[in-house]
C-alpha cells in the first residue's frame, strides 16, 4: 500500500495548511490508519507507542469533526476529552492539539494534579472544546461540579496501559459515569494485554483494531548506552568521546538554554564544530543551523527539546542525552532521531547521580533496562570498558581534584517488578 498524502485524508484546507506550517509532509502509519476511521465515526482500539505520531492521529479527525459543527453558544462546553496518565503527557498532548487546531480556532485546555485548583477552575470557566486531563484531577473537578461532560462527543484514553499501571482504573470508571453517550471512544495503548482487552470490552463499541510498530524500535536499531558521570565532568567527557571515537554527526540534547550555550562554547574551544539551537535563537538562525546540520557541514548540533522539534533527519549516527529529560517520553522522541531507516545508531546518555530517577522512569516507559556503565577508555578509536569504577576514564585530561564516580552511584537500577495495579476481574461492577 502506498502511503497516502494528508490531502487524501479528507481534512479541511485550514488543517492541511496548519500541518504544512508544522513541516509535516506525510501522515505517519498510525495517522494514515486512524484518521479515516475516526472521521467515519468508528470506535478505535489502537496499539501505538509514543513517537509514532499518535496524538495527531486522534486530534486531527476530532478537530475536523468538531469544526464542522461549531458550538452554538459562546460559552464552550467540553466536547472532546483526552485522558492521559501524567501531567507531562497531558501538557504535551494539549500543546500539540492546540497547534493542530489553531487554524480553526479550537479551544484546548489541560488540567492535572499538583497545581492549585483555583487557577484551573478560573481557566475552565472560560470554556474549552477539547480538554486534556489526568484522571484524578478531572474527577475532583467533576465531583465539585466545576465541569460537566454532558456535551461530550469524543473520549480518548491515551496511553491506557500506563493509566492502568498507575492505578487509575477507579477514577476512569467514575469519569465514564459522567460522560455523555452516545460518544465516540478511542483507546490508545503501547501494549495490549488482557486488562486492556477488558477495558475495551467495557467502554468501546465494536472498535476497529489497528496496530503500528514503533516509529523507531528502540531495541532493534538503536544501541542505548548510559554512562554514569558527575555533572561537572559532562562537557569534558562528551568532547573526549566525540574526538577519540571519531563520531560522525551528533545531535546533543541539554536541558536548558544556558547549558546548551555553555556546551557549544566548550566544544568550540575543543575545536569541534558545534552550534546551538534553542528558544532564544531567531527562526532564521534556527533554520540556518538545521540546514547546515542536514547538509552535513555542522558536526554537532546542541539543542533543547522544544527547539529540536521538526528536525527530521535520516540515519543520524549519534544522539546524546547530555542531560536526561525529566519527561520520559522525550527520551523516546530524542533517540528516535538516530538509527532511522534500518541504519544503526547510538543513543548515549550522560547520567549524573541526580538523574538516576529519570533513567528509572525511562526504563519503565520503554520496558527495557539500560545498564549504567562507567565511561570507557578509548584506544585507537575502540572502547575499552573499564570494570574498575575507581579508575579515571579520562585519558587525555586527567581530572585533578575532581570527585570520583562512586560505585554505588552507577550500580544498575533494578526495574520495578511489581505487578499491574489492576487485574481484569476488578472491572466487574
Ligand atoms: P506523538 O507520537 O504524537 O507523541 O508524536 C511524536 C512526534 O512526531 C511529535 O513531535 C510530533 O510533532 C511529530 N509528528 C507527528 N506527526 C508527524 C508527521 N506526520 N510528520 C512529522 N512529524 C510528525
Amino acid at each position: 500500500m502506498t502511503t497516502p498524502a494528508f490531502s487524501d485524508l479528507n481534512l479541511c484546507p485550514e488543517l492541511l495548511s496548519g500541518l504544512e506550517k508544522l513541516g509535516y509532509t506525510q501522515p505517519t502509519p498510525i495517522q494514515a490508519k486512524a484518521i479515516p476511521l475516526v472521521l467515519k465515526g468508528e470506535d478505535l482500539l489502537a496499539e501505538a507507542q509514543t513517537g509514532t505520531g499518535k496524538t495527531a492521529s486522534f486530534a486531527l479527525p476530532i478537530i475536523e469533526k468538531l469544526s464542522k459543527t461549531p458550538p452554538q453558544q459562546n460559552y464552550r462546553q467540553v466536547r472532546a476529552l483526552v485522558l492521559a496518565p501524567t501531567r507531562e503527557l497531558a501538557i504535551q498532548v494539549a500543546d500539540n492539539t492546540l497547534e493542530y487546531g489553531r487554524a480553526v480556532g479550537m479551544r484546548v485546555m489541560s488540567i492535572y494534579g499538583g497545581v492549585r485548583l483555583d487557577n484551573q477552575i478560573r481557566k475552565l470557566k472560560r470554556g474549552a472544546d477539547i480538554l486534556v486531563a489526568t484522571p484524578g484531577r478531572l474527577l475532583d473537578l467533576l465531583q465539585q461540579k466545576v465541569i460537566n461532560l454532558d456535551h461530550l462527543e469524543f473520549l480518548v484514553l491515551d496511553e491506557a496501559d500506563r493509566m492502568l499501571d498507575l492505578g487509575f482504573i477507579d477514577p476512569i470508571q467514575k469519569i465514564m459515569d459522567y460522560a455523555a453517550e452516545p460518544r465516540q471512544t478511542l483507546l490508545f495503548t503501547a501494549t495490549a494485554d488482557e486488562s486492556i482487552e477488558v477495558l475495551a470490552d467495557f467502554y468501546l463499541n465494536n472498535p476497529q483494531k489497528i496496530k503500528v510498530s514503533p516509529r523507531n524500535s528502540t531495541a532493534k536499531q538503536v544501541k542505548q548506552i548510559a554512562y554514569g558521570v558527575d555533572n561537572s565532568d559532562k562537557s569534558e567527557i562528551l568532547s573526549y568521546l566525540i574526538q577519540e571515537e571519531k563520531w560522525g554527526q551528533t545531535l546533543v540534547f541539554a536541558r536548558t538554554k544556558k547549558r546548551v550555550d555553555e556546551l557549544v562554547q566548550y566544544l568550540n574551544k575543543e575545536d569541534i564544530y558545534a552550534a546551538a539551537i534553542h528558544g532564544d535563537k531567531t527562526q532564521r538562525e534556527r533554520e540556518r543551523m538545521f540546514k547546515e546540520f542536514l547538509s552535513g557541514e555542522l558536526h554537532v548540533l546542541v539543542a533543547t527539546d522544544v527547539a529540536a522539534r521538526g528536525l527530521d533527519i535520516e540515519a543520524l549516527p549519534y544522539v546524546v542525552n547530555y542531560d536526561l529529560p525529566n519527561v520520559p517520553e522525550a527520551y523516546v522522541h530524542r533517540i528516535g532521531r538516530t538509527g532511522r531507516a534500518g541504519e544503526s545508531g547510538e543513543a548515549i546518555s550522560l547520567v549524573a547521580p541526580a538523574e538516576r530517577d529519570f533513567l528509572k522512569r525511562i526504563e519503565q516507559l520503554i520496558k527495557q533496562k539500560i545498564r549504567l556503565r562507567p565511561v570507557p577508555r578509548i584506544e585507537n578509536g575502540k572502547r575499552i570498558e573499564i570494570e574498575d569504577f575507581a579508575d579515571r576514564p579520562m585519558k587525555k585530561r586527567p581530572a585533578k581534584g575532581k570527585k570520583q564516580v562512586k560505585r554505588e552511584q552507577i550500580e544498575a537500577y533494578q526495574p520495578d517488578t511489581s505487578k499491574r495495579a489492576i487485574r481484569p476481574g476488578l472491572f466487574k461492577k
